[in-house]
């Protein structure tokens, strides 16, 4: 049960669209939300089903990254995580690469990396990843909604049901979808959870006595009420009222910018399409190839009428692309009166272009992403803290030696364990690690130990000698670190 599509030149004429979808006011769209009634209130969506070869290309697309998604935890690299960003243990694997708080710059040019993109993505492309590869999008669309329509039917239908009384044949409808949601968000949130805390940790909280987890429990509570709310009730109020990125949107696009854009030219002044009608007849009346049958706000999931113009709420879903074309397949009209297009290329035929703008942006971005790998790439396999042991002051020797006792914190970044030694490089003396012969640090690790200099009085400068001290493994010099000796005057 569908909305009829409209326009079959041998049907009637549809001179009014259908009552069952949504009507925009062309004059006060802005004035109000889709989603909203004018006194606040929610206005449920009930888009109807989308079909066509860009809901085909979207779907084959999202399936391919809803896969890299659920099988993200299970991959590794170099026995680590694809990804992993544990804030708990401030530990992130990206790539299999382990990365630590020690690592901000590189987390700092790795941000500005991430959000120069965005710009110039957004710039050139405008909310390419909103519509194809969104996670908030491709869930709702490709998933949620779809068993929205496998259960209960196509939008006609659902709204039938939300308005009939309560018996047990809906009750029953609702329950099963809902079961199903609230399945598939713990499926999402343990997801979620195993991107966190690493997927041995989320087995372990699984499978361990849950009082002993707590606070992983509630995490994964936490997830799925979450993911519930979003996808089974909040739905396209995500992507209008909180994210970010559909807000700024509007200062990064530009009249170059590729966007699911009507051709008003051709589409206006828009009228419904009579039957039989001739296209010399409807030209001199002044008539462009819109019928005004309104599919192109039935599909979208955000209630928006596109031919208004460039919207917040706007996703680039491409659903209205496919509307409009089967539309215009009917009539005989070429496709394309709503498409990828950018402002100049409907107003002046203009092809996308490199502009100004983007050559700056994508040139701080290939510094950038120089600047990134770079980091990346000449980081040191170790980074060591040298300080010396909190309340200590130093013992002296009968044969006038002078000690000081230091603790040493190695973060061991390889994934290989590393045998550590220390050597004074610009004084004589002796480094003692306390308690083991030979000092190990594991491999993505932090370890710390308890480290003992000893001068003789001929090694020290007064009572503060500056130290330069080596971190070696084997002959191997990993690093250089400084610290401070003290000494009686
Ligand atoms: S833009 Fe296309 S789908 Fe939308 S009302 Fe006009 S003809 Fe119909
Ligand atoms: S206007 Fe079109 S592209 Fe934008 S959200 Fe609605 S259906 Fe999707």
């Amino acid at each position: 049960m569908s909305t009829p599509v409209v326009p079959d030149p041998k049907a009637p004429s549809p001179a009014e669209p259908t009552p069952q979808v949504r009507s925009v006011d062309w004059e006060d769209f802005r004035e109000h939300l889709a989603t909203a009634d004018k006194d606040g209130n929610r206005t449920w969506i009930y888009a109807k089903k989308p079909s066509g070869r860009w809901h085909q290309r979207r779907a084959v697309f999202a399936w391919l990254l809803i896969a890299i998604m659920f099988a993200g935890p299970f991959i590794r690299i170099h026995g680590n995580p694809l990804l992993m960003i544990n804030i708990l243990e401030r530990k992130f694997s990206i790539l299999g690469r382990i990365f630590w708080p020690e690592d901000t710059i590189i987390f700092a040019v790795a941000m500005l990396v991430f959000f120069g993109g965005i710009m110039i993505f957004t710039t050139a492309f405008g909310r390419l990843w909103c519509g194809w590869a969104c996670p908030q999008t491709v869930m709702m669309e490709m998933v949620f909604r779809k068993l929205d329509y496998l259960i209960e039917g196509d939008a006609q239908a659902q709204r039938a049901l939300d308005a009939a009384p309560w018996t047990a044949r809906k009750l029953a409808k609702k329950l099963f979808k809902h079961g199903i949601f609230f399945s598939l968000s713990f499926l999402i949130g343990n997801t979620l959870l195993s991107y966190i805390i690493g997927l041995d940790q989320l087995l372990v909280i699984i499978t361990d006595n849950p009082m002993d987890h707590l606070g992983g429990l509630g995490a994964m509570v936490a997830f799925t009420l979450l993911f519930y709310g979003i996808f089974a009730r909040f739905r396209e109020q995500a992507c209008t009222f909180i994210c970010p990125y559909g807000r700024f949107q509007s200062a990064l696009l530009d009249e170059n910018t590729m966007i699911v854009a009507y051709d008003h030219k051709r589409g206006e002044t828009r009228a419904p399409w009579k039957r039989d009608q001739r296209l010399e007849l409807r030209r001199e009346e002044n008539h462009g190839d819109c019928v005004n049958c309104h599919q192109c706000v039935a599909v979208c999931p955000t209630g928006i009428d596109i031919r208004n113009g460039v919207q917040m709420e706007c996703v680039n879903c491409t659903a209205c692309i496919d509307a409009c074309d089967h539309v215009m397949d009917k009539i005989g009209r070429p496709r394309g009166l709503i498409r990828y297009a950018s402002l100049n290329g409907i107003e002046k035929g203009q092809p996308l272009r490199f502009t100004a703008r983007m050559k700056l942006y994508a040139t701080m971005l290939t510094g950038l992403v120089i600047l990134f790998l770079a980091l990346v790439f000449t980081r040191a396999e170790v980074e060591t803290l040298f300080l010396r042991a909190p309340g200590s002051l130093f013992q002296a020797a009968p044969d006038g030696r002078i000690s000081n006792l230091y603790t040493a914190k190695i973060v061991n970044k390889s994934n290989r364990d590393l045998p550590i030694q220390f050597r004074l490089l610009n004084h004589g003396g002796r480094v003692v690690v306390l308690g083991a012969a030979s000092f190990i640090a594991p491999k993505e690790k932090v370890s710390q130990t308890s480290v003992l200099i000893e001068l003789g009085p001929t090694d020290r400068q007064g009572p503060t000698t500056q130290l330069e001290l080596g971190v070696y493994s084997g002959d191997k010099l990993l690093e250089t670190v400084k610290t401070a000796f003290i000494g009686p005057r």
